[in-house]
């Protein structure tokens, strides 16, 4: 798109991932520009643990989840990112296995590559691990892992390739839309576009609360960087045990990074660009991990960090706009600690709104305006609710 009076076509404000994924998306035919307050990936997408599953966090969806799966592959190799493909398996306790049997046996239905493992079969697939207190895994052979921060500026570069301006340390103000043009104040500028995408993160409520009030919340999580006496190879799958609130995979130089520890965050703006882990986290990872891992008990702790990302009430993003906001600002948020996961359906989605072009999958369960009345009065549902479903 060219030849507007705006100085942008689209003015993306956030420079985490689900601003450069979009940006990234939209760069082939718009021009386009990203305002980030501090350093791209210098919030959650810088601290994420990286895991990518979308069929197990989508497979409700099975259209968005063959749009993500595809996304990681096709852009394997762009700049320096790779997308490393590993199978995943989510341990199942006894009382859930009806149903995640059901559920392996429907997404295999859909062609999706999904099975279930009884532990003996488990234990020669994996011999890392001890299945003996699980009825089983699904196993998931269509995951990865990527490093979050090498995904994230992949994305930014290429699309900075394709002619789309970046500016850092540059805290946006205020963003408004008036007859057909949004207006973003800059410290001491402003950028005029056709289009505003607020890709904020937790801070997109407080940002657009002259308009609406919109249902997310800032929630903590945490990761813990564990080494082993064998380090852990390529054949390490990634996995989780739902029940017990904790996930993991392998690093390249063979260390154990496990994820968990998720609760409602009182102090966003404090722990926002990354913080320690908490003595209860660490504690629940010493317990449970040689339950599962064989020789973990062992296992040093190196590292441990936490960062913030958005909740909403159901779990899936917020992406579009809304009936309470003008037609020029666009929502990237909520991405509920799936980011990653979620970064190609918000590209994908924004983009269609944009465009007017319909999208790769039906973008209802995205929709802004899903939830009655709006508002960040819920529970914090995380991203462990269902032992082999992702929700
Ligand atoms: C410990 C941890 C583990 C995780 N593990 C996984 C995982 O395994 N898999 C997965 O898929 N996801 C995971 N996630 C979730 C994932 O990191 C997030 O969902 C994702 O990074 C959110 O991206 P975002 O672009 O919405 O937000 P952010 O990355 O927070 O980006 C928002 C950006 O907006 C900028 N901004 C805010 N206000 C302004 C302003 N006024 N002007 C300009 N810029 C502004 C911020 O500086 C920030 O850079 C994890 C997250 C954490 C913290």
């Amino acid at each position: 798109m060219t030849g507007s009076d705006t100085d942008y076509d689209v003015v993306i404000v956030g420079g985490g991932v689900a601003g450069c994924a979009s940006a990234y998306h939209l760069s082939p035919d718009h021009d386009v520009a990203i305002v980030e307050r501090g350093q791209i990936a210098g919030e959650a997408s810088g601290l994420a643990a990286g895991l990518v599953a979308p069929t197990l966090f989508h497979g409700e969806h099975p259209d968005v989840a063959r749009f993500a799966n595809k996304w990681f592959r096709a852009f394997d190799g762009t700049q320096n990112f790779s997308f490393h493909e590993r199978p995943r398996i989510e341990f199942i306790q006894p009382d859930s296995e009806r149903a995640a049997r059901d559920r392996a046996a429907n997404l295999s239905a859909k062609g999706f590559p999904v099975s279930f493992l009884d532990p003996a079969e488990v234990e020669e697939a994996y011999p890392w691990f001890d299945a003996s207190r699980f009825a089983g895994v699904v196993e998931y052979a269509d995951t990865g892992w990527v490093d979050p921060y090498e995904y994230t500026v992949a994305l930014q570069k290429a699309a900075e390739e394709r002619g789309v301006d970046v500016f850092r340390n540059t805290p946006v103000r205020d963003v408004s839309a008036d007859d057909g043009v949004a207006t973003v104040e800059l410290p001491e500028s402003s950028l005029s576009a056709e289009y505003c995408v607020m890709a904020t993160g937790w801070r997109t409520r407080e940002f657009l609360s002259g308009y609406l009030d919109l249902p997310i919340r800032p929630f903590h999580l945490q990761c813990a960087m564990l080494r082993l006496e064998e380090p852990l190879d390529e054949t390490f799958p990634l996995g989780r045990v739902a029940r017990e609130e904790l996930y993991f995979r392998g690093e390249l130089n063979g260390d154990l990074l496990v994820g968990g520890g998720e609760y409602l965050e009182d102090t966003p703006e404090v722990n926002a660009s990354g913080s320690g882990t908490d003595d209860e986290f660490r504690l629940h990872v010493a317990s449970t991990i040689p339950t599962v891992i064989r020789g973990a008990e062992r296992a040093e702790f190196v590292d441990g960090w936490s960062g913030v990302d958005a909740a909403t009430p159901d779990t899936l993003p917020l992406l579009g706009s809304s009936a309470a906001l003008p037609d020029e600002i666009v929502v990237a948020t909520g991405l509920n600690g799936l980011g990653m996961v979620n970064s190609p359906i918000a590209a994908e989605t924004i983009r269609s709104y944009i465009t007017g072009a319909e999208a790769a999958f039906s973008v209802e369960p995205f929709a802004v305006d899903r939830f009655d009345g709006g508002g960040a009065d819920f529970e914090l549902r995380g991203t462990f609710e269902m032992e082999g479903a992702g929700r």
